[in-house]
């Protein structure tokens, strides 16, 4: 059963203290923390297996190479892919969707319409404006109510026969809104266009499943799901990727070399160019083991009793505002006091342990709909307890006491 005492025990930084206070950490939508198991993961292979994969003949690269492809196993059957073959190991979510938008330059051309929705990342924008600059397709935005939920009505006006590409995120990172994807999907392919889910901050919470939701492309980060920095997955409809040229070039990503032509390797090797992080990928994997021992149904029922919790306690404060308001949310809650600007929030925070962000969480175009600079951010994971939200509604007490 889940036992948030006993889960805390996983996680060494968790003891921690900051400013002589028991860190409190919220700021998971920015990354999560690591468990010992996904350390020793780390360890075990820096230890014992350390190896160049998929080259030698040696028994060490043979036993990397089992544990690397082990860990691709591990993400198909986690997010239920048809084959291990449609998942690319990356170095992370801003990669994955590089690889597509770059890949979609050779298939679009002047007249086409992307569309991306305006609770997105910066790296599900940028990448997208830079993808019509490169052939002259044009870029149209889903817009928000007041609540930070994407008005559909609008998303159905922009659908067209010339609409190519559909790019959302699953879960806002700025306001932690569950977006409708299975319609958004769904809606796309009626008009024939391709689908992108960002799920870099879906995956902490749940578990998509990309055949039933039958998306082309899905892409998520190790880090923000107790994995480590710096790798990541593109999951992509077989079709898809084998329709899309390489990304870059390198070793491993070939079938044959000559300095007359260069037939590329097959999938996934053909989106793998140079030695990856070979760790990061088997952390991954052990990551994802780690998680689904705890059970996402038990992690989505426990993060939402935090968020209720919090969001009562904090909204008991005079002054205080939350950005995001919608019913469908996971355990992020975005706030301003008053007039007092977030950075000299969390700045207090901080003197008293609590870990939140602050700014615009990469999402500029929300912070201009709602006319403020940014907000604070505490975001909260399956191993944060009532207490430090307790802590948390305190500090916030105490900050705008000192800066009203
Ligand atoms: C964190 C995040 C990204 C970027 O992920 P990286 O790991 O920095 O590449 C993209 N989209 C969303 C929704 C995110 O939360």
């Amino acid at each position: 059963m889940f036992n948030v005492q006993d889960i805390r025990k996983d996680f060494p930084i968790l003891s921690r203290k900051v400013n002589g206070k028991p860190l409190v950490y919220f700021d998971n939508a920015a990354t999560s923390q690591t468990p010992q198991q996904v350390i020793d993961t780390i360890v075990d292979y820096y230890s014992n297996y350390n190896a160049n994969i998929h080259r030698g003949v040696h028994t060490l690269s043979q036993e990397a190479t089992d544990l690397y492809e082990q860990a691709r196993q591990n993400i198909q059957a986690h997010f239920n892919a048809k084959f291990s073959h449609e998942i690319i190991l990356t170095s992370g979510t801003t990669h994955s969707i590089n690889l597509v938008a770059n890949g979609f330059s050779s298939l679009l051309k002047k007249g086409d319409d992307i569309i991306v929705s305006a609770l997105e990342h910066h790296s599900n924008i940028v990448p997208w404006q830079m993808l019509c600059e490169r052939t002259g397709a044009h870029l149209k935005v889903i817009p928000m109510n007041e609540d930070g939920e994407l008005i559909m009505e609008a998303y159905d006006k922009l659908l067209s026969k010339n609409t190519k590409l559909v790019f959302v995120n699953h879960i806002s990172n700025a306001l932690g809104t569950i977006n409708p994807i299975e319609t958004i999907i769904e809606k796309a392919h009626a008009v024939g266009a391709a689908v992108l889910i960002d799920g870099a901050q879906a995956c902490p919470h749940v578990k998509p499943d990309v055949q039933k939701l039958d998306v082309d492309f899905y892409v998520a980060s190790a880090h923000k799901m107790c994995g480590p920095t710096g790798v990541g997955m593109l999951y992509g409809k077989a079709s898809w990727l084998n329709k899309l040229p390489p990304y870059q070039g390198g070793g491993e990503m070939i079938a044959e070399v000559t300095f007359e032509k260069t037939t590329y390797a097959s999938l996934p090797h053909k989106f793998e160019a140079g030695t990856p992080n070979i760790a990061g990928g088997i952390a991954f994997g052990a990551a994802i083991k780690y998680m689904n021992t705890i059970g996402f149904e038990a992690i989505a029922a426990y993060e939402n009793e935090l968020l209720h919790y919090a969001t009562e306690k904090l909204l008991q404060i005079e002054g205080l505002k939350i950005y995001g308001t919608s019913e469908s949310k996971t355990s992020v809650i975005s706030f301003n006091l008053n007039n007092i600007h977030p950075y000299d929030v969390g700045t207090i925070l901080d003197k008293l342990g609590i870990a939140v962000r602050t700014g615009h969480h990469c999402a500029q175009p929300i912070m201009d709909f709602y006319k403020i600079p940014g907000t604070v951010r505490a975001s909260f994971a399956f191993y944060n307890t009532k207490k430090e939200i307790d802590a948390l509604v305190e500090g916030v007490k105490k900050a705008k006491m000192m800066l009203s």
